[in-house]
């Protein structure tokens, strides 16, 4: 298979923009899989910051990061309040939007505390860093989200950022898609 699947390419994008000792963000902790991921990137020198507004998600990623306590923080808070947690520079924010698999479908990333999200991870991310964002939108609520935020990065000057779209277009029952925003100049 030469194409990529959405979550190996995320990996890939990610391992490509972010170093040993780096400060990444993960807006959406889950279960804790990108945050592993993360930390085993950054190293014991880096940092993790990973953010989630379920109880039961900071539980499951703090187990699976057990190894890294000292280089992650988990934080029981909504991603829209990034920038009271997190002042360095970062070379990179991974979302995973939707709800948690196998938890409460009602609880959902919505349009408007996302964007606040990556507005931060802008004014954070290092020239050249990505904010990668894995868009859900099966589910109900998924559909608003998905056209507010294709909107909205496809306003983002493109001598600030540059966007992909990474979607598989053939696939039945609503396939995730990658946004990838790679940012070029320091201000707008
Ligand atoms: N849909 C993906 C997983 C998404 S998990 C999949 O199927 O693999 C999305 C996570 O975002 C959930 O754990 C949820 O609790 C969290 N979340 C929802 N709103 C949030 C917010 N404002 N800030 C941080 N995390 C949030």
């Amino acid at each position: 298979m030469k194409l990529e699947r959405v979550l190996p390419y995320v990996k890939t994008l990610l391992k490509s923009s972010v170093s040993p000792g780096d400060i990444v963000i993960d807006g959406t902790a889950g279960n804790g899989h990108d945050t592993l991921f993360l930390a085993e990137l950054v190293g014991s020198n880096g940092h993790v910051y990973a953010f989630d507004v379920q109880q039961t998600a900071v539980e499951a990623t703090l187990l699976r990061v057990s190894e890294w306590q000292e280089s992650v923080s988990v934080i029981h808070s909504g991603h829209e309040l990034i920038a009271n947690y997190v002042s360095k520079e970062i070379s990179a924010a991974v979302f995973n939007l939707g709800y948690l698999p196998g938890a409460d479908h009602s609880i959902i990333t919505q349009p408007q505390t996302t964007i606040k999200a990556i507005e931060s991870c802008l004014d954070l991310l290092t020239v050249g860093g990505l904010i990668i964002l894995v868009v859900y939108h099966g589910h109900e609520g998924g559909a608003t989200e998905r056209d507010v935020l294709l909107n909205y990065v496809s306003s983002l000057p493109q001598s600030f950022v540059h966007v992909l779209k990474y979607e598989f277009v053939n696939q039945q029952n609503h396939p995730p898609f990658v946004l990838v925003i790679e940012k070029m100049k320091y201000k707008r």
